[in-house]
This record gives C-alpha cells, structure tokens and sequence, in this order.
C-alpha cells in the first residue's frame, strides 16, 4: 500500500518532504517549502523548521518553542488554497493546517511569505486568516 507524505502529496515522505529533512535537496518553490514545514511540524523536525525560517525571525528559543508545541499538538492535515511566486525571490502561500490539541480538533489559516536567503528559500511571517 502506496501512503502519502504528510503534507497531502500523493508521494511517498522519503520521496517528498523527507529528501529536503534529510538535507537530500532544497525545497525549489515556496509551495515545496511550506509543504516541508508542515510536514516537518508532523513529524517533530524543529531543527529543519529553524534551518528554514529567515535567521531575522528566529530567536534562541525557537527550537525550543517548536518542540513545545509539538508536544501539545498532533498536525493531521494540509490543504494549500493558494501558491504565488512573486518574483524570483519572493513567494505567499495560503493554507489551512489542521491540528488536534488536547482532543479538540483545530485549524490554521494562514497566508505565509517567502523569500530567497542565500539561494534557499525561507519562511519569513505570515497573517493568519
Ligand atoms: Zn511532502
């Protein structure tokens, strides 16, 4: 039986978001990206979440804050509404993050920019919707 990554694609993790974890490749899109972060969210990588976020917005509790929330939430879903690439270095991606938290079910809505640090693209912020 044939499973999906984390992020909804219908490849296998090691074939998707697991080949830009393990260092294999760069995510090449902001879409590639975010998916990437959320699967690193799904499966505890806050290593890979502080590697991918602009260092402008990444303080020294970051790994620590990630790792906090992994504990209190279980990511369950992803749905990208919408991917825009901007100019060669900036990117948005729309999406909805569906969560579990202390049995209540929960989403995020949250539009996210992108830009290119370095020849990688990176997280930046995002407005929640
Ligand atoms: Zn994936």
């Amino acid at each position: 039986m044939k499973q999906n990554c984390y992020c909804g694609r219908s490849n296998a993790y090691t074939a998707c978001c697991g080949k830009y974890h393990r260092g294999a490749a760069s995510a090449p899109t902001p879409e590639d990206l975010m998916r990437s972060r959320y699967s690193a969210f799904a499966v505890g990588d806050a290593d890979y979440l502080v590697a991918t976020r602009h260092p402008r917005f990444v303080t020294d509790s970051s790994a620590a804050e990630i790792a906090q929330s992994n504990v209190e939430m279980k990511w369950i879903g992803l749905k990208v509404l919408d991917a825009v690439q901007l100019s060669e270095k900036k990117g948005q991606v729309e999406f909805i993050a569906f969560y579990e938290q202390a049995g209540q079910r929960g989403q995020l809505h949250e539009r996210s920019n992108f830009q290119k640090f370095k020849g990688k693209w990176v997280y930046t912020d995002g407005e929640l919707k």
